[in-house]
């Protein structure tokens, strides 16, 4: 017996004035009472990673008693080992006080969100901070998000967070600390923007009993006097964003209609954990025949950047584009946006109020420790009895890779059904979105550690397209974008790509027989290099020779070509430098668009009778083809979406160039 939720009559969480539910915290925390608020802004041109120069300073950690302590905060975590234990007890919550003339800077992490633990002062310039542990736990120290007030402009002044844990960072990699000025935002309308020279990441001497700690510094100048700032390893998004979010589609008449808000069930601090519901209403009995797609975020709270990609694809869906119209007549869409509300709250990196991390725990009956993660589980379980399940996903920020890519599930022989196979819509994900999206990063291993992921448990039950998604925290290393950090733009801009390559995945065109085509010729080389007896894996590959970024049709080639060659380099077999050779060879011979043409032939007989020119770029063949099946449209509908121009198979490869030309070009919209 699967329980069912209750419609409730308003958005839960408003009062009847619109008002928001309070945000509940733990009892341990002290919050200030100031609202904290950032504007939106893109920054105009996509922001360079840092390029060390060898001559950054590794700062030492320096030991209670050394230095000032001028902001602490009462960690609850009891059994915590970590230096600040020495001054534990001082009081909940110190603060300097400042006198006139004093210019030391003030912290502040007391907020929804924030996480700072300490700050000791060591010079008149120099700081050096301490991160809160995930609450009740001593470990995940990550995420941070801080205030800084009483600044002086144009000082060298130097921060060093020092008990971060994991020996690798995307710090080291070129990526730098957000800073947001209010006085910029307010003066100049400027955002968050990226910070920091003479970035480290490095071991410090701070580790004790086999534990290490490292240290991450950098050195900025504040734009204004007397400016209140902060500083974030990712864009904040916090719970009071998306409450404010999700009161803003519930006000609109026409949104409103086809989302519906509900009560998911309440977190272990009794936030409300939601859950909406996305399809456009539909006439007479109740509709099982569209088939769900489901969508969550924010497991792990420091992964800041999934709310935005969530908010990307849902201002995507809610619009009134055509796209967004095909897709919710054709799709239910059940999305929990934010599954770790107590986290996200109270600055946490990684775990919930239980001090576990929760992707771990869609196994686990106990409904009581992880509510949103039972009950997320409990509604897809009663989706599936009423209609079948295209795709699951769960949003995920990475700390170590750069690029979006996906991880799957799938098993040895699963290529029979190539349309249903799990590597398609990540492959037709990177067509659609090249700078960023990576398909070479993509994994579909199942992991023993992983089984009790969303992912896995997922795919179990049944849902063959079960992936976590993976966004760079940092940036991207594809094509234009190389070497850029994500905005917010961008990340938004990944969640549109979600619902393009949905629509592309229902509605299939060129690009979808191309992925199919791909996918089927790496499950030949597969097969090949299976029967000659060697023990690569041409599917899953290591990740640290993928350099891949380029996204066209010829890439199809180009990438396998690099496959080739690093199978070589790994065996040197001769057979294997035989591959190569020959992929080196049709890539010489088919360029461009004579290779779309050239596959397009060997389509099967029907589909490519004909096709269409669609104004998203793609080709539609007429009928034919066996993808997951679109339920009929209205021919307007048809006809607004679809510019149709016919195009006869014997086409001229100028012809079919003509048609593909904005699909090379990339301006698809
Ligand atoms: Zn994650």
């Amino acid at each position: 017996m699967v329980p069912h939720l209750h419609a409730p009559q308003n958005l839960p969480g408003l009062s009847s004035a619109g008002q928001l539910s309070l945000v509940h915290w733990p009892h341990q925390c002290e919050v200030i009472r100031d609202r904290i608020e950032h504007i939106d802004w893109t920054p105009p041109r996509p922001e360079p990673l840092y390029t060390p120069m060898g001559l950054e300073m590794k700062p030492s950690y320096q030991p209670a008693g050394e230095g000032t302590v001028i902001y602490l905060t009462e960690e609850a975590n009891k059994d915590s080992g970590f230096v600040y234990s020495q001054v534990r007890g001082l009081s909940p919550s110190k603060q300097i006080l400042h006198q006139n003339g004093d210019n030391t800077l003030i912290f502040e992490a007391r907020f929804e969100s924030g996480n700072l633990q300490k700050v000791v002062k060591v010079n008149e310039f120099e700081y050096q901070l301490t991160l809160r542990t995930d609450l009740y736990t001593s470990k995940y120290t990550q995420w941070y998000y801080f205030q800084v007030s009483n600044t002086q402009a144009g000082m060298p002044y130097r921060f060093t967070i020092v008990n971060f844990t994991k020996p690798d960072s995307l710090y080291k990699r070129g990526m730098r600390p957000l800073l947001y000025s209010e006085a910029d935002a307010k003066k100049h309308n400027v955002g968050w923007r990226r910070t920091g020279n003479e970035i480290k990441y490095y071991r410090n001497n701070a580790g004790q009993g086999g534990q290490q700690y490292f240290s991450l510094t950098w050195t900025f100048q504040f734009p204004h006097n007397r400016d209140t700032c902060y500083f974030a390893h990712c864009y904040p998004y916090t719970y009071s964003n998306l409450q404010e979010y999700l009161v803003a589609i519930s006000k609109d008449p026409v949104k409103s209609k086809f989302c519906k808000i509900h009560i998911l069930c309440h977190s272990l601090a009794r936030n409300i954990v939601y859950v909406l519901t996305i399809t456009n209403p539909h006439e007479g009995d109740k509709d099982t025949k569209r088939k769900a797609v489901i969508l969550t975020a924010r497991v792990h709270p420091g992964e800041t950047n999934t709310s935005w990609i969530m908010k990307g694809f849902l201002d995507y869906i809610l619009g009134n584009s055509g796209n967004a119209q095909v897709l919710r007549d054709n799709f239910v869409f059940k999305v929990v946006p934010m599954l770790n509300p107590d986290g996200v709250i109270v600055g946490n990196h990684r775990c919930s109020l239980a001090g576990q991390d929760l992707n771990r725990k869609y196994k686990s009956n106990l409904k009581e420790f992880y509510p949103s993660i039972w009950y997320t589980r409990n509604m897809i379980k009663r989706v599936m009895e009423e209609r079948d399940i295209l795709l699951y996903c769960d949003f995920h920020g990475h700390n170590r890779k750069k690029n979006v890519f996906v991880y799957g599930c799938e098993r040895k022989q699963q290529a029979k059904a190539p349309n249903l196979h799990p590597r398609v819509f990540p492959l037709l994900l990177s067509k659609i979105c090249p700078d960023k999206f990576s398909f070479p990063d993509c994994r579909f291993r199942v992991q023993k550690s992983k089984e009790g992921t969303g992912r896995v448990v997922m795919w179990k039950m049944g849902i063959s397209n079960s992936y976590t998604l993976e966004a760079s925290i940092c940036g991207s290393k594809l094509g234009q974008r190389r070497s850029t950090h994500f905005n917010t733009k961008d990340l938004e801009s990944v969640g549109h790509h979600f619902c393009d390559a949905l629509l592309d995945y229902c509605v299939p065109n060129m690009k979808y027989y191309l992925c199919l085509k791909e996918h089927e010729e790496m499950v030949k080389q597969q097969a090949k290099v299976n029967s000659e007896g060697l023990n690569s894996d041409v599917l899953d590959r290591d990740s640290s020779t993928q350099t891949s970024n380029s996204s066209d049709s010829c890439d199809l080639v180009a990438h396998q070509l690099k496959l080739g060659t690093k199978i070589k380099t790994k065996t040197s077999g001769e057979h294997i430098h035989r591959i190569a050779k020959d992929r080196s060879r049709e890539s010489k011979n088919t360029q461009g668009i004579e290779t779309l043409h050239k596959i397009f032939q060997e389509l099967d007989p029907v589909g490519r009778e004909m096709c269409y020119a669609s104004e998203r770029g793609g080709v539609r063949p007429v009928s034919g083809c066996h993808p997951p099946k679109m339920e009929s449209r209205s021919r307007e509908k048809e006809e607004k979406i679809h510019h149709r121009v016919k195009l006869p198979i014997t086409a001229s490869v100028k012809q079919v160039g003509e048609c593909f030309r904005f699909w090379f070009s990339g301006s698809e919209n």
